[in-house]
C-alpha cells in the first residue's frame, strides 16, 4: 500500500498529479499504485471519487454481487445445449482497474510528453487514453464570474466508481493535450526528480516542481559543493535566490 508522502500534488492538473504516482522517473521508477486499493485510495485524495466509493474491499465487492445478480439476469435464455454460457468477468474489477490505470497512466505521459514537443502521439496511446474518456460523458460545461471575469468550470459529480474517476482524468489529459496549456508543460529541473508539472508563471521560467521541495534543496546541493570546492568559509545558502 502506498503511504502519503508517496503522492505529490505539483502538477496543476489532475491528470499530472496521476502521471506523478509513478515517481523517481529520473532514475528506476518507483511505482506508487502497488495494490489494487491504491488507485481508489489515490482518485479520492484527488477528489475524483466519492468517500463511500473509497474502501475497495467492502464497496467493489458489494458492487460486484449486484453486478454479478444483474449478470445471471441477463443471461437467462441464454443456454446452450443445456450449458450455460460461462463468461469470465474481469472488467470493472479491482486488479483490471488497476492494471487499466497504470496503463492509462503512461499513455496521458508519453502523449503529453511527446505534444509539448511538438510531435504527434503515438495512435496506441490516443486509443488507450480514449478509451478511457468513453466509459462516462464529459461534465457540461458550465460559466461562472471569478473575480470579475467570465471563466469556464465543469459541474462535476464525484464519481461513484473508479472506472469513472479514470475517465475524468483521461478527459482532463485530452483537455490540456488540446490547449495551449500543453506547451507550458515541464519536467522538474532537479536531477533527481523528474515530476511532471503546468508553469503558470508569468515569465514561464518554473524550473522546479516545487520550490520547497527540490528548488532549495537544489540550491543546498550546489552550495555544499561549491563549499567543498573553495573551503568552509562560505555562507549559508539564500533560499529566496533564483
Ligand atoms: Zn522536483
Amino acid at each position: 500500500m502506498a503511504v502519503d508522502d508517496d503522492w505529490v500534488w505539483y502538477g496543476g492538473r489532475v491528470c499530472l498529479d496521476f502521471v506523478n504516482t509513478l515517481r523517481d522517473r529520473w532514475k528506476e521508477p518507483r511505482e506508487t499504485l502497488h495494490e489494487p486499493d491504491d488507485v481508489p485510495r489515490w482518485l479520492h485524495d484527488a477528489g475524483l471519487l466519492t468517500d463511500s466509493a473509497c474502501t475497495v474491499g467492502t464497496r467493489t465487492e458489494e458492487a460486484r454481487t449486484k453486478e454479478a445478480r444483474a449478470e445471471g439476469t441477463r443471461t437467462k435464455g441464454t443456454r446452450t445445449k443445456g450449458t450455460r454460457t460461462k463468461e469470465t468477468r474481469t472488467y470493472g474489477t479491482p486488479e483490471f482497474v488497476l492494471r487499466a490505470a497504470v496503463s492509462l497512466r503512461e499513455a496521458i505521459d508519453r502523449s503529453v510528453l511527446t505534444v509539448a514537443n511538438g510531435e504527434p502521439p503515438r495512435p496506441v496511446d490516443i486509443a488507450v487514453i480514449n478509451a478511457a474518456s468513453a466509459t462516462v460523458s464529459h461534465p457540461a460545461p458550465q460559466l461562472a464570474l471569478i473575480d470579475g471575469r467570465l471563466s469556464p468550470i465543469r459541474a462535476v459529480h464525484t464519481p461513484t466508481d473508479p472506472t469513472a474517476g479514470l475517465a475524468l482524468l483521461a478527459q482532463d489529459a485530452i483537455e490540456l493535450l488540446l490547449s495551449a496549456e500543453i506547451r507550458r508543460v515541464r519536467v522538474c529541473g532537479s536531477d533527481r526528480c523528474a515530476l511532471r508539472f503546468v508553469d503558470r508563471s508569468p515569465a514561464r521560467n518554473r524550473r522546479w516542481c516545487s520550490m520547497t521541495r527540490c528548488g532549495n534543496r537544489t540550491k543546498v546541493r550546489l552550495h555544499q559543493a561549491r563549499s567543498r570546492a573553495v573551503g568552509p568559509s562560505s555562507g549559508q545558502p539564500n533560499a529566496g535566490e533564483k
